[in-house]
């Protein structure tokens, strides 16, 4: 017998205004009655996806998919300035959805370049985020785990940045290190804040809470540290990529309060899925009677012009999950 009785959606969840732009601005063109591609996947998940391509927007993954005349839309994580180039030179309509987030890091490579700096960049190397900003400083060292950082060399001046969606406490362990690879060190802090601010979130929510699930591709980073931050404080935690993986029950133990969060490419809808499913699964006898009604009760404690960082439908927050 399930012992769920409150399932808490993490404040400021859902897409980050970075992703939603970039959806939004694909959206508009094809509502224009453009061609519309977005070059890679706007965010890494296939339910928003499979929505996009049912309004004609295609994700192509190079520029020589997309026909003359047509219009490609830039992703949040940028390009570098060749493919931006390129994509001009064959005659496309850029519709350059770069976050301002990330055009602030470009545009902080390109002066430290300048300036003579030797660049160490925190992230993920393949990332197309790294991709993007290496096509800004090509000769920047990128590292991420901390057994890669003894390939650092020591040099005089050094500036150090980050992919926007690192862990805050890696940004800073590696900043420590750095300080006895350099004469001077110059940090720019590109952590992103909704990265941030997530993390807090979770955490606060996951020490108060009996059990969490956190709600996001498998592959996405900043999903994946939510789910160890969460291990950190101490809760149980199950990650998922969506309510069809919930399928046991008993995974949620003696649990009463449960805690839902999400990565920055999660829409806030699928929050509430989840949410139901906990309900339906795991819920006392009269929450899950009453399961449909109260995902959307959690999803609107949450959804409000405070918190809100998805477009969040009025049928959604009628209940309709
Ligand atoms: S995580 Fe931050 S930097 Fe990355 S796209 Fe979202 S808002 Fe922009």
């Amino acid at each position: 017998m399930g012992k769920v009785r409150d399932v808490v959606i993490t404040r400021r969840t859902g897409f980050c205004y970075g992703v939603r732009e970039a959806i939004d601005y694909a959206k508009t063109a094809a509502a224009e009655g453009k061609k519309t591609h977005t070059l890679g996947q706007v965010v890494h998940n296939e339910g928003v996806i499979e929505q996009l391509e049912a309004q004609g927007i295609r994700t192509v993954a190079t520029l020589d998919e997309v026909r003359e005349g047509a219009a490609v839309v830039i992703r949040a994580h940028g390009v570098t300035p060749e493919v931006m180039d390129r994509a001009k030179a064959r005659g496309l309509e850029v519709i350059d959805g770069t976050c301002t987030w990330v055009i602030q890091e470009q545009r902080a490579l390109t002066q430290l370049v300048a300036d003579g700096y030797t660049i160490v960049l925190l992230g993920t190397p393949k990332h197309p985020e790294v991709v993007g900003l290496l096509g800004f400083a090509p000769n920047a060292i990128v590292v991420d785990e901390e057994g890669d950082w003894a390939r650092i060399p020591r040099t005089k001046r050094m500036a150090l940045l980050s992919q926007s969606t690192q862990p805050p406490w890696k940004f800073e362990k590696l900043a420590a290190f750095l300080v006895s690879r350099c004469h001077e060190l110059k940090i720019v802090n590109t952590i992103c804040p909704v990265t941030i601010r997530r993390q807090q979130d979770t955490m606060e929510a996951a020490a108060a809470v009996e059990f969490m699930v956190v709600v996001g591709g498998r592959s996405s980073a900043n999903t994946r540290e939510l789910t160890r931050l969460c291990q950190i404080v101490g809760t149980p935690v199950l990650q998922v990529e969506s309510a069809a993986d919930l399928q046991d029950p008993d995974l949620f133990g003696e649990a009463e309060v449960v805690g839902v969060t999400g990565g920055t490419s999660t829409p806030i809808e699928d929050l509430q899925v989840v949410t139901r499913r906990i309900y339906e699964i795991a819920g006392t006898p009269e929450v899950r009677m009453r399961a449909a009604e109260l995902a959307a009760a959690s999803l609107r404690r949450v959804a409000d012009s405070t918190y809100r960082t998805s477009s969040v439908s009025a049928g959604v927050l009628a209940g309709e999950a």
